[in-house]
């Protein structure tokens, strides 16, 4: 260890000492940071974190002792199904990061697994978040956020069209309150032109032309035509599809709970339906892909989950904003809560809906969703200084969603530091679903390299969606419903949804069988009704298409039944 580095970390201890009374220590062990201890507190346990960052010299791995720490929630269901399984390569993690790789995987000769621990994908991050493709323009050059970000940006259309998912770059608007700031945004444009970002100055009267529900005292906006909105659970449903079309066994309600580490190579993978022996192993684990990193002894980094919520607002309500707004300094950074947010906006789906949020607040629970009254009204508030037509009223529901934040607040996307069979595709925080299609074709590159795997000339990148019917030009729907009856009943009539769609999502070659399911392929319960009128018959229908007792029918998960029996006899 150099004198320099040695000298501080001493530095370090003396503040970590006068912050936390000394409770905590940091000691340097290679490359790594370990800060030991315990705090009451979860924010001292990240700021501890924070206040340690060094990027040149190392990463953070934060075991600070925290009172109230959580185990991760596991399948029950166990079996030996997967037992001896020997897959060229094992992806941990259905979201969005570990379906795009897996599919892009398969462009290569390999045998590929995913195992997901919840009985769907996409239930964690790559489900409840924004469904922004960011443009790019807060990051800095010489982050790997950045690179992938930009690259991914790029790849939308290409990928959004192989894999029939809906995508439109709407562009974005940067509100400015202070007319005083138009000659440092002039500058600005100077530094993203020189960054590769486009962005042009927008006045007032061209903004309010675009925009007319801005607040008055918006003064001018700068314009990101590289802003896109796009369905983010949608798309990775498509990616995981497309997978499992060319290939891929995606196993689901299977959890990695350990892993058998020999002679710094990955021997097994043990799993609650067996033990698996992959060559390769890839942890897309979000939030969790610290725990993976643990099992595998390769531990370099630490998560430290950040919690955001989102509003969706009716369609009626879509009418105030045809784009993505924000405003310049709606982030008020007074605490390490908010230090890390881009602040927020409101955004005009894919889908028509008008999503504000989110915010960001840190927290110990990687797996509670839960939202509370106080952060849907704090978002609302702040999203209202931009578009003051955003009222309680028209809301229709609200999510949380939880971002994988290292302290380095950055990505990971490397072999392991020790173990020589792993790829980490960790820290995948915001604008991870933006980043996702660069990363997974680089991780795949990676993988076929260490497994000197072979082209896939049999590979096939497209996939057809399900018909949306109500969108569908008068004839073509006749001809449709002409041609299968079932696309003319209607079962949700917010979103206009059929019966041969409904159908067609429990169908499809990744398993479906939950009324969320459902309504994350193909929407019946989005609508103004949340499902109350539909939700009963799209129990009924999956019952009857999966042969099994309505009772058995689930909301999202093993845990989440919705009929528990008959309230009368003899019915
Ligand atoms: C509120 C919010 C808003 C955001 N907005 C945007 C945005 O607008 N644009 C953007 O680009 N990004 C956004 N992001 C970031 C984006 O959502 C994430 O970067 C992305 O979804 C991460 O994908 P992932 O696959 O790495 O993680 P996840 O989606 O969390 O997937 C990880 C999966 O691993 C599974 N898993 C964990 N442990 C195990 C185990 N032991 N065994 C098996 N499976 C396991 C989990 O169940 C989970 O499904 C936002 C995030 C949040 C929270």
């Amino acid at each position: 260890m150099g004198e320099q580095v040695t000298a501080n970390i001493k530095k370090l201890n003396k503040k970590l000492e006068k912050a936390f009374g000394g409770k905590v220590r940091a000691e340097l062990k290679g490359k790594c940071l370990y800060l030991t201890g315990e705090l009451q507190e979860w924010d001292d346990v990240v700021h501890a974190g924070f206040m340690s960052v060094n990027k040149k010299k190392y990463t953070v791995v934060n075991d600070i002792v925290f009172a109230k720490q959580q185990s991760t929630k596991k399948p029950f269901i166990t079996s030996a199904k997967l037992q001896d399984e020997q897959p060229d390569v094992l992806v941990i993690g259905g979201g969005i990061v570990g379906c795009s790789i897996a599919r892009e995987l398969t462009r290569y000769k390999l045998d590929v697994m995913l195992v997901e621990k919840e009985h769907d994908v996409a239930l964690h991050a790559s489900g409840r978040n924004d469904g922004m493709i960011h443009p790019g323009a807060d990051l800095r050059r010489g982050q790997l956020k950045k690179k992938y970000n930009d690259a991914g940006n790029r790849m939308y259309s290409q990928v959004c069209k192989e894999l029939d998912v809906p995508f439109r770059y709407t562009g974005q608007y940067l509100c400015f309150k202070d007319g005083w700031m138009k000659p440092v945004m002039f500058a600005s444009l100077l530094y993203w032109k020189f960054n590769g970002i486009p962005a042009k100055f927008i006045n007032r009267k061209e903004l309010f032309k675009n925009e007319p529900h801005l607040n008055q005292k918006v003064k001018f906006a700068l314009f990101f035509p590289a802003t896109g909105v796009v369905c983010p659970y949608g798309l990775t449903i498509a990616y995981a599809e497309n997978a499992a079309d060319n290939g891929v066994k995606i196993c689901l309600d299977t959890s990695v709970v350990d892993i058998e580490v020999w002679s710094g190579k990955i021997k097994s993978v043990l799993t609650n339906h067996g033990r698996i022996y992959p060559k390769l192993v890839i942890n897309a684990a979000g939030v969790f892909a610290e725990e993976i990193s643990r099992f595998a002894n390769d531990r370099f980094f630490s998560i430290h989950p950040r919690r955001g919520t989102n509003i969706i607002f009716d369609k009626k309500a879509a009418a105030f904003v045809n784009t993505v707004v924000s405003s310049f300094g709606v982030i008020e950074a007074s605490s390490i809560k908010e230090a890390h947010s881009k602040g927020g906006g409101t955004i005009r789906t894919i889908d028509g809906n008008l999503l504000v949020g989110p915010n960001a607040v840190e927290t110990f629970e990687k797996e509670d969703f839960s939202t509370y009254k106080e952060n849907i009204k704090a978002v609302l508030s702040k999203q209202q200084k931009t578009v003051p037509a955003l009222s309680e009223k028209d809301i229709i529901t609200y999510f949380t969603g939880v971002r994988a934040a290292t302290y380095e607040e950055d990505f990971i996307v490397s072999f392991g530091k020790n173990i020589e069979n792993i790829i980490h595709a960790a820290g995948i925080q915001s604008p991870g679903l933006t980043a996702a299609p660069a990363i997974a074709v680089d991780v795949s590159k990676m993988a076929a390299g260490f497994l000197d795997a072979k082209q896939n000339e049999r590979f096939n990148p497209n996939r057809k969606a399900i018909i949306r019917a109500a969108v569908l030009p008068d004839d073509e729907r006749e001809t449709l419903i002409k041609n299968d009856s079932q696309y003319g009943i209607i079962i949700c009539r917010c979103e206009e949804i059929s019966r041969g769609e409904v159908l067609s999502a429990l169908r499809r070659s990744l398993p479906c069988d939950t009324i969320d399911g459902v309504k994350r392929r193909v929407r019946p319960g989005m609508g103004r009704c949340q499902g109350s009128f539909c939700s009963p018959q799209i129990a009924q229908i999956i019952a009857e298409e999966k042969k099994i007792p309505l009772t058995e029918v689930k909301k999202m998960s093993y845990d989440s039944a919705i009929l528990v029996g008959s309230n009368k006899d003899n019915i």
